[in-house]
């Protein structure tokens, strides 16, 4: 019978992994937590069983309304009676749908979070044959998770006030944190708990310090891929443009995308692009939720994001055919202090530096020299092999050691002499020797450091002062200013040694006159 749906109704031959499972645990009337990653097919897991029960209703809730257009719009395409409750329809667009639903002719009805919470809701819960509820997207009800959603939390009234209807959750966000806390919010009683395996076998994962504002970088990636699709992520709304403006310039097709544009102009955006008639979108993360194409062959990062769940799942649009496909994350530590600062303004101090720490940890995961698909199942709980030859850590040789220290010492020494009063510019225009006026009229060009490091390009002193953040030989004060910290004190004092890869200073280009370690 099931079988039978899956390729009459939906056209597929075979399951993919745990959706058979995901399906028999609706069928037989369990509560369900199902964790897949992006594209794994968490759709047809209630899609399917909501043919089967045939004559009652699944209720399927989910966070964005064009996630709901588009998913009713498909299955209307596919002969499934499909229809949707959101703040888009007006009071006409509601009694029919009303109508529908008193006639028994839906099989699937979408509703959006906000709606689900009004009384009008219960009251047709309390009226209709419902055969089970989705709940899509679970994540937003956590707020460990990365889109926290306070009309999500208030779903448990769904298990309070009809128990007898099973709940299905789906999410791709996996850490037992997470999913623990739904199973809790959601009140869901014994769910079966499915877990799919977070390894994307066609992507290849390369990770790099950004080097100025990255865009050299990009166009050399590019190269690689002309005529392909692709998504460049961007942190801000004017970089998307930027950055458009510089593809087109060096002859790439691209448009920007973000939450600024009007309606209209980000559908058409976004449609060129699912009909291969823009090749790159340059996006704000506003870009590509619920964005189902296959031929993605990449994804860029130009800064970091915001923790690994999103990471992941910005990646995740990339070969979702199967097809290898590569990732280029782009980072910098000023990603960091500058994601941290805005989070600042976040009120409850406990979430603000859970996030906080988020971005730390995507940091060290992009710093680190651990293969990059460990790291990346590893932080969803799967512990896998290294792979070998699918990320940039994998495939590089075993690089030399810089000693640093000595150039470690003179940076310091120089935050010292001023009074741990001054940010990264200052400092490294002091080192070199500058003659601008703030050097000037602070008189530091008569200090004994003035000009002591001029050998050393301005790209690989940056370089230094993020690899003393990283080491935590550097903090930062009150107003940004670089500050010692006591490990950074010992370093000062001849007390501790400094290395860093030698690739590094290899990327920041012309002068490196640092010692080999030996
Ligand atoms: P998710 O919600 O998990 O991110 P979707 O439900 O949007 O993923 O499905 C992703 C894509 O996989 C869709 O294009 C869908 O048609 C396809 N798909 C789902 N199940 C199967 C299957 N059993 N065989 C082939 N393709 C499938
Ligand atoms: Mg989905
Ligand atoms: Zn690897």
């Amino acid at each position: 019978m099931i079988k039978k749906i899956l390729e009459e109704q939906f056209g597929f031959n075979s399951f993919r992994p745990l959706q058979q499972e995901s399906i028999e645990a609706i069928t037989n009337k369990k509560d369900l937590l199902t964790i897949l990653p992006t594209g794994g097919g968490k759709s047809l897991c209630y899609q399917l069983p909501a043919l089967y029960f045939q004559g009652q209703l699944t209720i399927v809730i989910s966070p964005l309304i064009a996630l709901i257009n588009d998913q009713v719009m498909a299955l209307t395409q596919n002969g499934i009676h499909a229809d949707k409750l959101t703040s888009e329809l007006d009071s006409e667009e509601v009694s029919e749908v009303y109508r529908k639903l008193y006639n028994k002719e839906l099989s699937l009805l979408y509703v959006s979070p906000e709606r689900a919470n009004m009384d009008g809701f219960k009251g047709l819960l309390n009226q209709l044959d419902v055969s089970f509820i989705v709940i899509d997207e679970a994540h937003c009800v956590s707020e460990w998770g990365h889109e926290f959603r306070p009309d999500y939390r208030k779903l448990h009234f769904l298990k309070e006030e009809f128990p007898h209807i099973p709940i299905a959750a789906f999410t791709a966000t996996a850490t037992s944190r997470v999913a623990d806390d739904i199973v809790e919010a959601l009140r869901l009683s014994e769910p079966v708990r499915l877990k799919g395996s977070f390894f994307r076998d066609n992507l290849i994962l390369n990770v790099k310090k950004r080097v100025g504002n990255g865009r050299v970088e990009l166009a050399n990636f590019l190269k690689n891929y002309e005529d392909e699709s692709g998504i460049v992520y961007t942190f801000t709304r004017k970089e998307t443009v930027e950055v458009a403006k510089f593809l087109n310039s060096r002859g790439f097709e691209a448009l920007a995308y973000h939450a600024g544009l009007k309606n209209e102009l980000r559908r058409e955006t976004q449609d060129k692009f699912i009909k291969d008639k823009v090749k790159i979108i340059v996006a704000t993360i506003a870009f590509g939720m619920g964005i189902d194409k296959s031929n993605v062959r990449f994804v860029v990062h130009m800064d970091l994001p915001k923790s690994m769940e999103s990471y992941y799942q910005e990646i995740g649009r990339a070969g979702r055919d199967g097809l290898k496909s590569e990732c280029l994350l782009l980072y910098s530590m000023s990603d960091v202090v500058k994601k941290s600062e805005l989070m600042n303004s976040i009120e409850d101090e406990r979430y603000k530096n859970f996030a906080k720490n988020k971005i730390e940890e995507l940091y060290a995961y992009a710093n680190s020299r651990e293969c990059r698909h460990k790291a990346v199942t590893g932080y969803f709980e799967e512990s896998l092999d290294e792979c070998v030859s699918l990320c940039d850590n994998c495939q590089k040789e075993d690089i030399a050691e810089l000693d640093i220290t000595k150039e470690a010492r003179m940076l310091l020494s120089t935050i010292y002499r001023t009074g741990q009063n001054f940010g990264k510019a200052h400092i490294v225009d002091i080192l070199r020797g500058s003659k601008n006026t703030k050097v000037l009229d602070n008189r530091h060009d008569t200090l004994s450091v003035y000009g002591i490091g001029d050998e050393i390009s301005k790209t690989s002193w940056d370089l230094i002062v993020d690899k003393l953040f990283e080491i935590k030989a550097l903090k930062r004060g009150e107003f940004r200013q670089l500050v010692l910290t006591q490990f950074g004190a010992n370093v000062l004092k001849g007390q501790a040694q400094v290395s860093a890869d030698e690739d590094i200073f290899k990327k920041a280009g012309k002068k490196v006159s640092l010692a080999k370690k030996d």
